[in-house]
């Protein structure tokens, strides 16, 4: 396929209370590959916002007291027409987000396996029940549903992020309403409307889109009848977000920017080392919070690494994701891909020497991928979040070098680790800043593991065990039994 057809079907209504409504305002969806419109979806209104809220709210109590048992059958559901139906998923994440099909796909299997997972998670929730050490009395620990939860989702995993949040919500007994980004609400929607065919009832699960994410945000989390805030995107509206939910004291779990060093050190295999680079460097086109971000290269290896990684670089085939046979497809938007172009130009004026290994299509929101080399630590390509094909590369001389320089930044969300042997790999993973560490790998990411980070890059984590306790509150009860 090569049109720009959305799948049949595809939800482009407002999803609040079971219905797919029609705003009085619409949101035009573009397609980065080829800047045409795809279609257009809901502009949400702040009332709209709160009337989503009134839906999650109403629907919560029954929602709630469903056995859990019937919660993750629900879910379980949304797995097997999500994997059935998956090539719709990753259409529907190439047309508005760009990237090559091969990415998109991997997202939307990745996306369904949130909902596998949950639905698995939903009937193992554990309390807690012992005598106090005082022996006066005995310590129940249950878990209950927080309530309403808002959720926030950036456009560069559409369909994974969403489901990330929704279906640990879902499997705790909460509500939920999504304000998926402006760039990609099309993915959102389809997901909601899987749910909606799963058998998840009405209200449970709401979907705003709207281009006003700030007043839309603000009404939302000023209403007492939520409950938490789940937010994946930047640092800087994670901070936004955390002024304000600090106003209601709100539980708020924030999956935010990164600045993932990818060290190989003195001994390192390389060609393993470039393998594992192309996956971390270049899936998703460089714009994930995962993405490594600065590469510290033994100077034993340098030279070896940066041919290597050139050399496949080069071997990429650039163009629109719908052709599955390109593998790297086009930036989110134009202002995307124009961010890129300037940490470049910031690069060559700092002294650094991009050199572009592949040409990109001159039509659509495409770059080719560029290693930069004579980059120093502390320029501005290892202290900003690229989020594209940008290989920097520093050269350095010892493990304890290139720890200091990977933990010197305020994020702390991913590293990788390249040292030749597992237990070395291991000691110097211990010495890292950051929430995951891929050791010998180009991908962490899997719904079972804690995903998350440390500094700034976030609060909490999500998938894993961990994932739904995120929707979940603690309560003690105090019996003398
Ligand atoms: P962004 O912060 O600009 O936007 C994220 C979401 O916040 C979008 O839905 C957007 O509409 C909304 N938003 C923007 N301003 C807002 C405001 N004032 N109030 C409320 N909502 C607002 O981020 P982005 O550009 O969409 O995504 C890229 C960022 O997301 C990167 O920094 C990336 O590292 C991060 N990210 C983190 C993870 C993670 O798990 N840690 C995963 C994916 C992306």
């Amino acid at each position: 396929m090569t049109t720009d057809a959305l799948p049949t079907g595809a939800p482009t209504g407002l999803f609040i209370g079971g219905s797919w409504l029609t705003s009085a305002a619409h949101l035009e969806v573009i397609n980065p590959a080829s800047l045409t419109a795809l279609a257009q979806v809901g502009d949400a209104s702040v009332d709209e916002g709160l009337s989503a809220v009134s839906a999650a709210h109403d629907a919560f109590g029954a929602w709630a007291a469903t056995p859990a048992r019937q919660r993750s059958e629900v879910l379980r559901r949304a797995f097997e027409i999500m994997t059935a139906e998956v090539e719709d998923c990753a259409r529907l994440i190439v047309l508005e987000n760009g990237k090559a099909w091969r990415d998109a796909l991997g997202e939307a299997t990745y996306a369904a396996e949130f909902f596998r997972w949950f639905a698995e998670e939903a009937v193992r929730v554990e309390g807690g029940f012992r005598p106090s050490p005082a022996g006066d009395k005995t310590i129940i620990t249950t878990y209950q549903p927080m309530g309403v939860a808002y959720m926030i989702t950036p456009w560069n995993f559409p369909a994974a992020m969403a489901t990330r949040k929704l279906a640990p919500a879902l499997a705790a007994g909460c509500t939920a309403v999504l304000k998926p980004a402006a760039e990609t609400p099309l993915t959102a929607l389809w997901v909601a409307g899987v749910l909606q065919r799963a058998g998840v009832p009405d209200g449970v699960v709401n979907v705003v889109t709207t281009s006003q994410a700030g007043a839309v945000s603000s009404a939302i989390l000023a209403d007492d009848r939520v409950a938490t805030l789940s937010f994946t995107g930047s640092t800087f509206v994670g901070k936004l977000l955390l002024e304000q939910t600090a106003q209601r004291v709100l539980p708020s779990s924030m999956e935010l920017g990164g600045n993932a060093p990818f060290l190989v050190l003195e001994g390192a295999d390389v060609s393993a080392a470039v393998e594992g680079a192309m996956i971390a460097k270049m899936r998703n086109g460089g714009a994930a919070c995962t993405a490594a971000n600065r590469f510290y290269v033994h100077e034993s290896v340098v030279e070896d690494f940066t041919a290597a990684l050139t050399a496949a670089l080069r071997g990429l085939k650039i163009g629109p994701g719908i052709d599955r046979n390109n593998d790297l497809g086009a930036m989110v938007s134009v202002v995307e891909r124009d961010k890129i172009v300037s940490l470049l130009d910031a690069a060559r004026d700092e002294g650094a020497t991009p050199q572009e290994v592949a040409e990109a299509p001159a039509t659509g929101a495409f770059i080719a991928p560029h290693v930069v080399s004579g980059v120093e630590h502390g320029s501005t390509l290892t202290r900003n979040e690229i989020f594209g094909p940008i290989v920097p590369i520093v050269s350095i001389t010892s493990d304890d070098e290139a720890i200091a320089m990977a933990n010197d930044t305020e994020y702390g969300l991913i590293s990788y680790v390249y040292a030749g042997d597992k237990g070395r790999g291991i000691s110097v993973a211990r010495r890292l800043q950051s929430g995951m560490v891929a050791i010998d790998r180009g991908l962490a990411s899997d719904p079972a593991a804690p995903f998350g980070g440390m500094k700034e890059s976030g609060l909490g984590r999500e998938g894993g065990f961990a994932g739904i306790h995120e929707f979940l509150e603690p309560q003690y009860l105090a019996v003398d039994l």
